[in-house]
């Protein structure tokens, strides 16, 4: 596939590369310049039937690898990523809109992720086997799922993909994937990629909507579990529908992180982490500090060092130079949607301290938006916006602070920053969020959980704990004489 021109896409279903059954295509856009960078195949029914197949057919022999073949296999996938780093990281750029150094951490961060599942999967451990009755011995044993159905979102297309595709093939499992119908491009090369090291119909990656593509996947009585990264309407729908089969639905969805900034906290510090942390990868992060929450000592400092702040940043087309530091967000629609976001909370009251509006004459760029005082019950305080805004509100006390934070459907993710130990430790029991940052926000490890809760979905992602997920357990009891 190359960077500079319109691609026709493919689906790579059982070691082959193929078009969609239906014949159909649709145009993928570049959101920085509104160009058509690729045709991605519309895929139907017909598709997610075949992709089932292909991979149920290469269960049974994936899942009876050994973990040593398994975890060969994985970091042969993460050398041809490191391998094919800057190709990817250009196609992220492109489809995505993302700054390039940014998309080629992502990309760099996928090798990672996989180089500590192929890890993991030789050190799964359990309940020791042993006789629990005198005249029987037990034994656990950690066995693959089967075929697991995955689907992905366009914010993070390929790191996303990654995620899901590090543990699920260390459990042993085979795979149908369907990236975001935005932003296709570098999952699609993953599959190619993967398609000269993974044996036939272990990762098959079909391409289109989320109806009829991604429903047909859940409803497929074959897949055993679904994951899903996305909003929190597509998660409940996925719920219910794999409750009707009683499938395991794995969910990472929506947040509406609270930073937490006490008076005793570095501002420097906080303002630094939340220009990224709020906007990076602008502002279309589930883990996003865009709720800031500041006690009364700390609050006009905070807000007078980031107005600037988020005035200095270099918005742009990613891939006009190296400097730029924000992009688009991903369609007009997403950018309509966010810019109302922000009408509607002026109108409620609360001041756009900067941004709040379009930028350019091309692209869907929405400006470093940040708004002061809007009231802990509005819209922009309760609800994800996904974009590059930031809300600000001053709390009466730390008391105040830390029932604001918890007053959300969400759970993904918080931050609170303090040079109190104390006090740090207090608000990391009492935030009711799957990761509490302590003077940080947003980092995450190939070793460490992600993961909700709430309304931000349950399972998770990373860590040994996800491949938990991907494994079911086996009693076996044997009886001795
Ligand atoms: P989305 O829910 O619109 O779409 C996500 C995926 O689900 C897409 O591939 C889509 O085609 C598919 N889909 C849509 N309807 C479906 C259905 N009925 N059945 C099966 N699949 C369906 O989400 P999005 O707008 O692409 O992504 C943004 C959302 O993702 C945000 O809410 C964000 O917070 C969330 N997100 C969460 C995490 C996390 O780790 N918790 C990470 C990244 C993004």
């Amino acid at each position: 596939m190359s960077t500079t021109e319109v691609t026709t896409l493919k689906n790579v279903v059982g070691g082959e590369i193929v078009d969609a059954t239906t014949g159909e295509f649709e145009d993928v856009l570049d959101p920085a310049t509104e160009e058509v960078v690729a045709r991605s195949p519309l895929g139907g029914p017909a598709d997610v039937a075949r992709a089932v197949d292909a991979a149920a057919g290469a269960a049974r022999a994936w899942g009876r690898t050994t973990p040593k073949d398994r975890a060969t296999a994985i970091v042969a996938l993460a050398d041809a990523l490191d391998a094919h780093e800057q190709e990817l990281a250009d196609l992220e750029s492109r489809d995505a809109g993302k700054p390039r150094g940014a998309a080629l951490e992502e990309v760099q961060s996928c090798s990672d992720h996989l180089r500590f599942f192929a890890g993991a999967a030789r050190a799964l451990n359990g309940q020791a086997a042993g006789e629990y009755s005198e005249d029987h011995t037990s034994i656990i044993r950690r066995e693959p799922l089967g075929v697991v159905g995955q689907i992905t979102p366009w914010n993070y297309p390929l790191a996303m993909a990654m995620w899901k595709i590090g543990p699920a093939l260390a459990g042993g499992n085979t795979i149908v994937l369907k990236p975001s119908e935005l932003t296709p491009l570098t999952t699609v090369r993953l599959a190619e990629i993967a398609n000269d090291i993974l044996p036939p119909g272990v990762l098959n990656v079909i391409t289109g909507h989320g109806t009829p593509v991604g429903s047909g996947i859940v409803d497929d009585r074959r897949i055993r579990l679904v994951s899903l990264t996305g909003s929190v309407a597509t998660g409940k729908r996925i719920a219910a529908a794999a409750s009707e089969r009683l499938a395991i639905a794995h969910l990472e969805l929506g947040g509406k992180a609270p930073v937490v900034v006490l008076d005793d906290a570095d501002v420097d510090k906080v303002v630094e982490g939340i220009r990224v942390g709020g906007l990076y990868n602008a502002g279309q992060d589930c883990t996003a500090g865009c709720r800031v929450i500041a006690t009364p000592g700390v609050y006009d400092r905070l807000v007078e060092a980031l107005v600037p702040a988020f005035e200095s940043l270099v918005v742009g087309e990613p891939l006009s130079s190296d400097d730029i530091e924000l992009g688009p967000v991903i369609s007009a629609g997403q950018r309509d949607k966010v810019l109302g976001f922000v009408d509607r909370a002026a109108d409620g009251g609360a001041e756009v301290l900067t941004g709040g509006s379009g930028v350019g004459e091309r692209g869907f760029f929405v400006a470093p938006t940040l708004i002061a005082g809007p009231a802990q019950d509005s819209e922009i305080v309760q609800r994800e916006v996904f974009g590059p805004v930031v809300s600000i509100q001053r709390a009466a006390d730390a008391e105040q602070a830390l029932e604001w934070a918890n007053d959300t459907v969400y759970g993904l993710a918080s931050s609170v920053w303090t040079r109190d130990v104390g006090a740090a430790m207090r608000f990391s029991r009492e935030l009711n969020f799957g990761c509490v940052w302590v003077n940080d926000h947003m980092p995450y490890l190939s070793e460490m959980p992600h993961g909700g809760f709430g309304e931000s979905g349950y399972g998770k992602d990373l860590s040994v704990y996800s491949l938990e997920e991907y494994t079911r357990v086996k009693h076996v009891m044997v009886r001795l004489d």
